[in-house]
């Protein structure tokens, strides 16, 4: 394991720099259509409530924007259950991210068609394939009504009109080491340039509850092999509130960035000093904060926006209550 992660962690200072982000990606409803992938919160949500009802509201999405850019987090995806916002609802969510991002974003909507990543192509890079895993018996047991196949044909629609594809992986759910040729092959076929390494979550209410999360190997072990086979791939990396001393293992394997840590809810606390010091500790450069606030003018990045005044309004009272919860949360200890 020593000499495969070695392996890894050169092979990663040939291709990128010392550094380390952390991405924050940013749900819009905590219900999905689906419903019933094995692993997932959304799952397990109370079933009178319809998924359309379960959306966030604009001005919280926006403000969440908002204070990621301000805090110099890149933003994994945009992502929510299947089927909650209409195409024309994503669209207009679309426009307005982008124009506090200043940038085209990924987006992870569930199988897209190519009808609606042509709508879509002003405002994103790419798109993100919840693949989850490669192994088709495990694949159809964890997502049993969310094939791989739609996915692939959005990255073959993706891939002609130019837009990069990335998927996603859990480590824990079942797979074994002989999946990753299976992985391998799935990355070359479709042109993957990023992929997204999550380490299980036992979910309460899921399959998974009483399951142990793979342990920080076996995560970086995945990683160290995809980054030996893939020197170009963005490989991120899943961690959570309870796992920032794996850090340290996970970014010598090769991963290029953070994620999953609920960075709003844990701001400025010792766990999120104990994340960017693991990654200090590691020899990366930390970009961005999950501690330090900084000084800006709110309501002028709000007024920015082409959004009209109620929504500039609303968006500014859930930034009020992000920031002050936030500031209370300021050193606290866990
Ligand atoms: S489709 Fe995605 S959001 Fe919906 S239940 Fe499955 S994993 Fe969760």
């Amino acid at each position: 394991m020593d000499s495969l992660i070695e392996q890894a962690h050169r092979v990663y200072l040939e291709h990128f720099p010392s550094t380390v982000t952390f991405e924050r990606a940013v749900f819009f409803s905590w219900g999905c259509t689906i419903g019933d992938c094995a692993f997932c919160y959304m799952s397990n949500q109370p079933k009178d409530k319809p998924p359309r009802e379960t959306k966030r509201s604009t001005a919280s999405i926006l403000a969440e924007f908002i204070l990621a850019k301000q805090l110099g987090w890149d933003i994994g995806f945009f992502t929510g259950g299947i089927g909650v916002l209409t195409p024309l609802e994503i669209g207009t969510m679309l426009r307005l991210i982008t124009e506090i991002t200043g940038e085209k974003i990924w987006l992870s909507v569930g199988p897209l068609p190519r009808i609606l990543l042509e709508k879509y192509l002003p405002y994103i890079k790419g798109i993100v394939g919840s693949t989850e895993t490669i192994n088709p018996l495990l694949h159809k047991k964890v997502c049993p009504s969310k094939p791989l196949a739609p996915y692939e044909r959005m990255f073959e629609a993706a891939s002609e009109l130019g837009l990069a594809r990335a998927m996603t992986f859990i480590v824990g759910m079942g797979e074994t080491h002989e999946d990753f040729e299976l992985l391998k092959a799935f990355i070359s076929k479709y042109g993957i340039s990023k992929i997204h390494v999550y380490g299980l979550i036992p979910t309460k209410g899921t399959i998974f509850e009483h399951t142990p999360p793979p342990t920080a190997e076996e995560q970086a072990w995945w990683i160290a092999q995809l980054r030996i086979a893939f020197p170009n791939l963005d490989i991120q990396c899943g961690i959570w509130d309870d796992r920032a001393d794996r850090i340290g293992l996970l970014l010598k394997a090769g991963a290029n960035s953070l994620s999953k840590f609920q960075a709003l809810k844990y701001f400025g606390t010792s766990i999120a000093h104990d994340i960017e010091n693991e990654a200090r500790n590691a020899g990366r450069g930390f970009k961005g904060t999950l501690t330090q606030l900084p000084e800006t003018d709110w309501d002028a990045l709000v007024q920015r926006l082409s959004a009209d005044e109620r929504l500039q309004l609303e968006i500014g009272q859930k930034l009020g209550i992000y920031l002050k919860s936030m500031k209370r949360a300021q050193n606290k200890k866990f």
